[in-house]
């Protein structure tokens, strides 16, 4: 074994990993709100949020607290048998979703592949219709929900009966949902494929052909859910009332959870049907639990309207030509460029500030619901350093 010091991190990681992520030049050792740390010390305004798991900043003190409690009472209860931290959560879990019912796991495509499995369950029709750029997750279930061809194309054959409709486009949903559809499942706002709000009128139309036709209205809130968008959960901004919410990400404060809610009309599912090992365990409940209670007490999903309001007209002011469109919703923003983002992100990197792709050419962002406005003008401040000096770098 390799004597692992903070010099040699990269080696030793580039020497074992299994390749399949891009990596960035940065060791990352220490998390604190919106700021983290790199081994050599340097502080990062942190725009990548985790990938939408530190919607609470990092290592909020009620989580960690809630974490080393429980760490030291019980880890590990499988469902077969009950669990008091678990019914707190699923009490305080539903009662936030408006669903009376959550499936408990441990990442957003488990928690897509629960609301796939439970929707051919409760309708008993196999046929899924999922939207084009639409991205759910990379297990096979999650991946044929998924549109993007490269990455489904090495793993082909996916699973049957998956078809990609044009995304925003209620005739082409129209068409494409028949009495054999057993769901529809929809981002509110599409994530990963460049951050493209769905229309009020479309979640609004999608839900109601599903209704006339006995489908079922999957929402992935695996992104938007836990006050991104600036509600507790997006599809609460447009009144819908979702069959099944895939969730993950930020539920547990940042450490893994997911969980798939189950509407009302579904009821219980048959008992063997599903399942998973970590599922609902009391560790990642009770940091759950003190995650939902930071997001209600310190107003996360409020300060997300707000900020994100705030930050999307500073973005869309920028002195620059290197902006094609600024979208978003709450504190989940796109810029699209007009060259591709790689560069971009590097130099904002050099320039203190860690953001995300989404696509070739969006520098996408989803910084912490606790960032302070000053934390945000100053990456904004950078952004537009990095939009400036863009015609010499390429
Ligand atoms: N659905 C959506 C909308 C996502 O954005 C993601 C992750 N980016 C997933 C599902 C998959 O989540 P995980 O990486 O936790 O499996």
């Amino acid at each position: 074994m390799t004597d692992i010091t903070q010099f040699n991190t990269r080696q030793v990681e580039d020497a074992h990993t299994s390749g399949v992520y891009p990596k960035r030049p940065i060791t990352i050792v220490r998390g604190e709100g919106a700021l983290l740390y790199d081994d050599a010390g340097n502080a990062y305004i942190d725009c990548a949020g985790g990938q939408g798991s530190a919607n609470l900043g990092h290592c909020h003190p009620k989580v960690v607290a809630a974490i080393r409690e429980q760490a030291g009472t019980l880890l590990n209860c499988p469902e077969i048998f009950y669990n008091d931290r678990r019914a707190e959560l699923l009490d305080r879990l539903t009662a936030l979703a408006g669903m009376p019912r959550a499936y408990l796991c441990n990442s957003g495509a488990e928690a897509v592949e629960s609301a796939l499995k439970f929707a051919r369950l409760a309708t008993g029709r196999k046929e899924i219709v999922a939207t084009m750029r639409g991205f759910h997750g990379r297990t096979m279930g999650a991946l044929s929900a998924t549109w993007e061809p490269k990455y489904r194309e090495p793993f082909e054959p996916l699973v049957a009966g998956f078809k990609h409709v044009p995304f925003n486009d209620l005739a082409a949903a129209e068409a494409a949902i028949t009495d054999q559809t057993a769901a529809i499942i929809v981002e509110p706002v599409q994530g990963e494929s460049g951050i493209r709000p769905a229309t009020a009128e479309y979640l609004r139309g999608l839900e109601k052909i599903c209704r006339d036709r006995g489908a079922l209205f999957i929402v992935d809130e695996v992104q938007t859910g836990f006050g991104r968008t600036g509600k507790m959960f997006a599809h609460q901004l447009y009144g819908l009332q979702p069959d099944l919410m895939a969730v993950a990400k930020s539920i547990a404060g940042g450490i893994p959870m997911g969980a798939c809610l189950i509407g009302e009309k579904l009821g219980t599912m048959p008992p063997m049907t599903h399942g998973a090992t970590f599922g609902g365990n009391p560790l990642a409940c009770a940091a759950a639990i003190a995650a939902l209670d930071v997001l209600v007490d310190e107003d996360l999903p409020g300060r997300a309207a707000a900020l994100g309001g705030w930050l999307m007209e500073r973005l869309s002011d920028l002195p620059t030509d290197q902006v094609r469109e600024v979208r978003g919703l709450g504190l989940m923003v796109g810029i699209e460029l007009r060259s591709k983002v790689t560069p971009v992100l590097r130099a904002l990197q050099d320039q203190g500030v860690l953001a995300l792709p989404a696509g070739l050419t969006v520098l996408r962002l989803l910084p912490p619901l606790v960032i302070s406005k000053d934390q945000l003008e100053q990456a904004v401040q950078a952004i537009e350093k990095v939009l400036a000096a863009l015609p010499e770098m390429s």
